[in-house]
């Protein structure tokens, strides 16, 4: 076993199930993926789209219908579970509730047959990292959601592993929480020089924790990329709604001008910024609600609308809206009344323009 290696590949690895009439449906349809060591991926899409299947085909738990997968030289996909030695942190912590935290810490070192010295020495110190000392001796019961899901965490990593595998270890935690131990894994997995591969559903987690995101959609990945890049330049529109962008609207092509494009929408005149090439008139705006501005008429890229539903939020208001090409959300600050109307705008930046969806 490995415990440090220079990069993951993942090379055309496909997966696919037999469903209840006993036809073949793929659950990953050819994904590549090179991880470095020291980065922190985190593997985003909705329900279904595959995330799980790619975390267990790299750890082992289930066999490829095609392609490789290799650590460094090594061709890995081949090998058992055990000889790959990956980390695994799942959703329900698995632990043995009736041992202590340093017997489930230190059980895959058990199984590897190392003295019980050692053991200790190494569970010790894989509970000091994800800061649990005072604990040891305590059953996994008389433990905090939050603490049995480090527990989990050190019994992970005691083993070093060259990599870390987590399938939404976060799900079963309080919003609170979840959002302490976003940071907190951040922190281990910086203490480590391994690869942490992070599966999640949740937009946020994998923004706030990731060096670079996978977002899956049946299947195939659709972009890889930095929090930064997948939030403000989604590749196509399925990445973009999934991203946030939850107006995504027709529009006439008018003019290509450089970076930025101009349309038409419900007959506003808007530019935008073109995300993909764009091969006919016909396209899609994509608008992410907070990027709206309350503005004065006549300011460039500005439109009147009709206030419909008004949700306060404190700061900021969640507006449904009626604009001349069709409703909209737009999260604004202020306090509004419906039936008000109101100036909005957007800058050329954040209106992404899309091919339609069927073309793309
Ligand atoms: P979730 O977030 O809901 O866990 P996911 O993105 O992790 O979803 P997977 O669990 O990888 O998705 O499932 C991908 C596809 O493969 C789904 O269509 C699922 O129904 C199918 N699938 C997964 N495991 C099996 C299995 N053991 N037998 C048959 N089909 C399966």
């Amino acid at each position: 076993m490995k415990h440090t290696f220079d990069r993951l590949r993942l090379s055309s690895v496909h997966r696919s199930f037999a469903n209840a009439e006993g036809e073949q449906v793929a659950a990953l349809k050819g994904l590549d993926l090179d991880i470095e060591r020291g980065e922190f991926i985190a593997l985003l899409g909705p329900s279904g789209c595959g995330k799980s299947t790619a975390l267990n085909c790299i750890a082992g738990l289930q066999p490829l219908t095609g392609g490789e997968i290799w650590l460094d030289d090594q061709r890995i996909d081949v090998l058992p579970p055990e000889k790959r030695g990956f980390g695994m942190v799942f959703q329900n912590y698995a632990l043995f509730p009736h041992m202590s935290v340093l017997d489930n810490v230190g059980f895959g070192l058990k199984m590897r047959g190392m003295g019980k010295s050692e053991i200790e020495r190494r569970a010790r110190a894989a509970l000091q990292l994800v800061q649990l000392v005072g604990h040891e001796s305590k059953l996994p019961g008389q433990l905090s959601g939050g603490q049995q899901q480090r527990v989990a965490i050190a019994r992970a990593i005691v083993i070093e592993p060259p990599v870390v595998l987590m399938d939404e270890p976060l799900s079963n935690l309080d919003t609170k929480l979840r959002i302490e131990m976003r940071a907190e894994i951040r922190r281990i997995h910086g203490g480590l020089d391994r690869a942490t591969i992070y599966v999640t559903h949740d937009q946020d987690e994998a923004l706030s924790m990731a060096d670079r995101i996978v977002v899956m959609r049946e299947g195939v990945v659709q972009q890889v990329a930095s929090p930064k890049e997948v939030y403000c330049r989604p590749k196509n529109l399925h990445v973009a709604r999934f991203m946030g962008y939850r107006n995504v609207l027709p529009c006439t092509l008018e003019r290509a001008a450089g970076e930025a494009v101009e349309v038409s929408a419900g007959g506003v005149p808007l530019v935008g910024t073109p995300m993909e090439a764009l091969e006919s008139k016909s396209a899609m705006i994509a608008i992410r609600p907070d990027d709206l501005v309350r503005a004065e008429a006549g300011t460039p890229n500005a439109f009147g609308v009709h206030v419909d539903v008004v949700e306060y939020g404190g700061r900021d208001s969640l507006l449904l809206v009626s604009a001349p090409f069709g409703k909209m959300w737009a999260r604004v600050e202020g306090e509004f009344v419906q039936g008000e109307r109101v100036t909005l705008a957007i800058s050329r930046e954040r209106a992404l323009v899309y091919r339609p969806e069927a073309a793309s």
